[in-house]
């Protein structure tokens, strides 16, 4: 395509004397676009700079052959206008190139943008005036320019990496980069090329080019992950659904964890027999979407190495199938990364072409590219002679547009460059502390290429436009995200980056792909409509984070930290708040009961464990059921009582099944849940006299149960905590069982309401103040709350077996739990505590719903092998590296 039509416009303003405007964007691209429409309606003067000749962005640079986008078309559009929407049909489900520049244009001529685009201009420099609280940028073309605002809408993937192989000068014949693409073309016919690189620009042109080159040699490094984009006219289900009611399938989207609106899958990978797996597998295959695939196979898939493995090695059996050359098939048999956690590809006959005659694959893992020379190209083995090369080798992506094209000079002279020399640190992605008025799109920290562009290029735009509109009418001239909130978001990045398998491979995602650069997962790995949430949640909160100043208002600085839950549990806590269920207390004892029954159904089901067994035990006014959990592995195990959660009043001994096969799984222990009897139909002390009961019977028959003879272990969750620490002081005053640990999690310790944390967390965390008075009264007469065997707090606490408490930040119960393992710790017990950050009461024993307590679980568990006098050999697989992961690389070598 020419290029504009419409020639860059030069500023009015004399050489030397800056353009002024309210607000300066640089880049025409998709983001640079929308914010120009929206920045001029909002009333604001505008400008943006762009370097290319015409708008497109990254759909103006990438020409190669073959290049289209990867996510469905009808959902990679705008969607700010709904006559816009209807104005524009997409002719493929996957257009091409040329066809998204020409919408881009459309949309540019549509809302006549280009008049405030100067184009074939380039910011060379960026200075934040405090004397003037304004933008002063320099370009390389025309006027300098004064902004009271500078956004940068520069793309994620814009600024290509230079090849960093020795000799590219030397070679004698033509040099092209995907990402440079010559405008015109470039004729291969009858030329021997080579492509090095296989990601998305290389698997999407090798096809194209192996059908017009003499010969085809791909140089491969990593082999990706591809997929058959079955390209053709947009499939009619998503048609139908978006023309059904296409308000509300764009808002689906806009509220999805991808930004493309596919329900949340919730069907678990061990649920589903082989051939489910294999069925929903081959569906996905054959639907050729990769968001699809992404997110629809199962729900443990894109966060546990197991559910994971399971699609990489059906995609590999594919490859297989396809690729004649075993040799071949192997070398493109990706081994090094989970599925998704390194951007996979759509391809259209990718493999298929290595069928061909004129393709050669080389494999660089086997033989490194030594050097281009004149002729070619020279690896460790063989030399081969090319008439072109094609550099498909990819981006300094996220922040390469942002730090290092030209000096960003914030507050006090800092420089970004330096700012982020240890990796991008932002405020929700979009802001930069010391930075003010600031902004960008689809930055380092934001949803952007973990999600569909455009969707994200909206929120942000939206969010930015409203809020500098808000600002101005407010009188306030300058906007800074606080040290605080920046750090916050910065934890809350890495807490969601725990959730993924992104951690587990080495990407452009988070600078592996350019040498020196400093590795962390740069884009937001929480979902668009939990980030849009945040977003929305910053600004009702007063715009939480952010310092405000203008010459006639009072400066406003509302500090502190978005999100402090952990993101899962943020996920549930704001699921439960969408049920608007009555209180639990207000449901009466068998309400209650069946309320926890009908929630329980919903959870996902608990992993395969080696045998789970019911049967009765002895308890002192009769028989009391238990449900037996057993090791894969041969025994015998020890032994561990366990006592279910539920306030003494709810729950069994069935209720805590995920968490007990998970614990089982960890620690390779028979665990035996008790079902103790509850309140209000046996109070105080029947809980505590059953569980002591219990133990005692259990630890005389350990080794009928198929366990190591005792000592025996106990562990409880809340209500059960509490019984399992009474079970250790009845235990040490009335001459045993012997007891090896006790594991509390989040224990009821004391019959007091006053500490800090019944206050902090009265509310909001599902286990609520007011339940937990509900439960004090059903169980326990205020006469009988002092008694150690309710209050293990008032007992005596020396003597006692080796304890790991854990307890959570946001739980009414953190602050006994504290003091009952200071209280041991202080008597001379050997006492480790671990105090959740982020998480509420149930986080540890919604075992695979919370992700984040995987490694509390793992703590837990390596605890109890140590009172067991076991090695520490704890199952860590779902937060260790990939199975398959080659020694050498650094971020799965730093998870494990
Ligand atoms: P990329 O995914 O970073 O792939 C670059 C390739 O070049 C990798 O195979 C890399 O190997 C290889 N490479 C880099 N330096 C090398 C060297 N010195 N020697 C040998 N091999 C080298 O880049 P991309 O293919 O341009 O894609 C980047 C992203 O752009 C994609 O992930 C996608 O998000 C986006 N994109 C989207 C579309 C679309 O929507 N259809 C199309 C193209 C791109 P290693 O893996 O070993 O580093």
């Amino acid at each position: 395509m020419p290029d504009a039509m419409v020639a860059a416009r030069d500023s009015k303003a004399a050489s030397g004397t800056a353009q002024q405007v309210d607000v300066a964007v640089v880049g025409a691209g998709f983001a640079g676009l929308y914010l120009l429409h929206r920045l001029r309606k909002a009333g604001f003067t505008t400008v943006a700079l762009e370097e290319a000749g015409d708008v497109g962005g990254t759909w103006y640079w990438n020409r190669y052959p073959g290049a289209r986008c990867d996510i469905q078309t009808i959902d990679y559009s705008y969607t700010f206008d709904p006559e816009l929407e209807t104005a524009w049909t997409w002719s493929e489900k996957y257009a091409t190139q040329p066809e998204i520049l020409r919408y881009l244009g459309f949309v540019a001529d549509r809302y006549d943008l280009r008049r405030d685009i100067r184009f074939k201009t380039k910011v060379t420099e960026a200075k934040w005036d405090e004397a003037a609280e304004r933008w002063q940028l320099a370009t390389d073309n025309g006027a300098r320019i004064s902004c009271r605002h500078y956004i940068m809408a520069t793309g994620c993937l814009s600024a290509p990496k230079p090849p960093e192989i020795d000799g590219v000068k030397e070679f004698g014949g033509e040099v092209y980069f995907t990402g440079r693409w010559p405008h015109g073309g470039v004729n291969l016919a009858g030329k021997r090329v080579a492509v090095i690189g296989t990601g998305s620009s290389g698997i999407q042109s090798i096809p194209l080019i192996a059908e017009q080159a003499a010969h085809l040699t791909v140089f491969q490094r990593t082999p990706n992950f591809a997929l058959p984009a079955h390209n053709g006219p947009s499939p009619s289900d998503r048609m139908s659904l978006l023309q059904g009611d296409r308000a509300a399938y764009r808002e689906q989207a806009r509220q999805s964890m991808a930004g493309v609106p596919y329900p949340q899958q919730t069907a678990v990978s061990w649920q589903l027999s082989d051939a489910e797996l294999r069925a929903r597998f081959e569906e996905a295959w054959g639907k050729g979407d990769l968001v699809y695939i992404l997110t629809q196979l199962w729900a443990d898939q894109g966060v546990d190495v197991d559910g994971n493995k399971l699609i990489c090695d059906l995609i590999r059996e594919k490859i297989g199938t396809i690729v004649k050359d075993p040799e071949t098939a192997a070398a493109l048999m990706p081994h090094d990364h989970p599925f998704g956690a390194k951007r996979p590809c759509l391809d259209t006959n990718y493999y298929a072409t290595y069928n061909r005659p004129n393709v050669t694959l080389v494999n660089l893992r086997q033989e490194p590219i030594k050097a281009i020379t004149a002729d070619g190209i020279t690896t460790g083995k063989r030399s081969f002679d090319v008439d072109v090369i094609v550099f498909a080798t990819g981006f300094d992506a996220m922040t390469g547009a942002i730090r290092a094209v030209h000096p960003i000079t914030g507050r006090g002279g800092k420089s970004l460059y330096d700012v982020w020399a240890q990796g991008p640190q932002t405020y929700l992605g979009l802001t930069v502390e010391g930075f003010p008025n600031f902004f960008m799109i689809t930055g380092p920290g934001s949803p952007s290429v973990l999600s569909n562009m455009a969707v994200s290029i909206e929120q942000h735009v939206d969010w930015v436009v409203d809020r500098l509109k808000a600002l101005r009418d407010a009188g306030f001239t300058t906007v800074e995200p606080t040290e605080t909130a920046q750090a916050g978001w910065g934890q809350h990045m890495a807490d969601c980056a725990t959730l993924t398998l992104h951690r587990l491979a080495n990407t452009w995602y988070t600078g592996a792909n350019v040498p020196g650069k400093v590795h962390a997962l740069m884009p937001y790995t929480g979902g668009v409509g939990p980030y849009r949430s945040i977003c929305d949640e910053v600004t009702s909160r007063g715009m939480l984070g952010f310092k405000l100043t203008g010459p006639d208002v009072a400066a406003q600085c509302n500090d502190g930290e978005v999100v402090r839950l952990q993101p899962d549990v943020r996920l549930v806590l704001n699921l439960l708040g969408q049920l608007n269920l009555p209180p639990i207390e207000s449901m009466g004892a068998l309400g209650a009961r069946a309320f926890v029954d009908e929630f329980n159904k919903g959870r996902p089901a608990g992993r395969p464990i080696g045998a789970v067994t019911d049967g009765t035990l002895p308890g002192t006014d009769g028989p009391l059921p238990y449900r037996l959990y057993r090791p894969a592995t041969p025994g015998p195990h020890p032994v561990v009582v366990y006592f279910h959660g539920g306030g003494w009043v709810l729950g069994d001994e069935q209720s805590d099944d995920p968490f007990c096969r998970d614990m089982v799984r960890r620690t390779g222990m028979i665990f035996v849940s008790v079902g103790y009897r509850h309140a209000p139909e046996h109070r105080f002390p029947t809980a505590a006299e059953d569980g002591y009961a219990a133990t005692r019977w259990i630890a005389e028959h350990a080794a009928e149960l198929g366990g190591q003879p005792s000592p025996v272990l106990v562990a409880g969750w809340s209500a059960g905590g509490n019984i399992a620490a009474v079970t250790c002081q009845l235990a040490r005053d009335r001459g045993g069982p012997e007891i090896a640990g006790q594991l509390l999690v989040c224990p009821v310790t004391d019959c007091t309401f006053d500490r800090p944390s019944y206050n902090d967390n009265a509310t909001g965390y599902f286990l609520t103040r007011s339940l937990m008075y509900w439960f004090w009264d059903l169980y326990c007469s205020p006469a009988d709350r002092t008694d150690p065997r309710v209050s293990p707090l008032r007992g005596k606490v020396s003597g006692l077996p080796p304890a790991f408490v854990v307890t959570c930040e946001f739980d009414p119960l953190r602050d006994e739990g504290i003091a009952y393992a200071d209280a041991m710790a202080a008597a001379g017990v050997p006492v480790e505590q671990l105090k959740a950050r982020g998480h509420f009461h149930s986080s540890f024993t919604m075992a695979d719903v919370i992700i984040t307590g995987v490694s509390g679980r793992v703590q837990m568990a390596e605890a109890l092998r140590r009172f067991a006098g076991l090695p520490p050999e704890v199952r860590r697989g779902d937060e260790n590296s990939h199975g398959h992961a080659s020694p050498g690389h650094k971020i799965a070598a730093a998870a494990s």
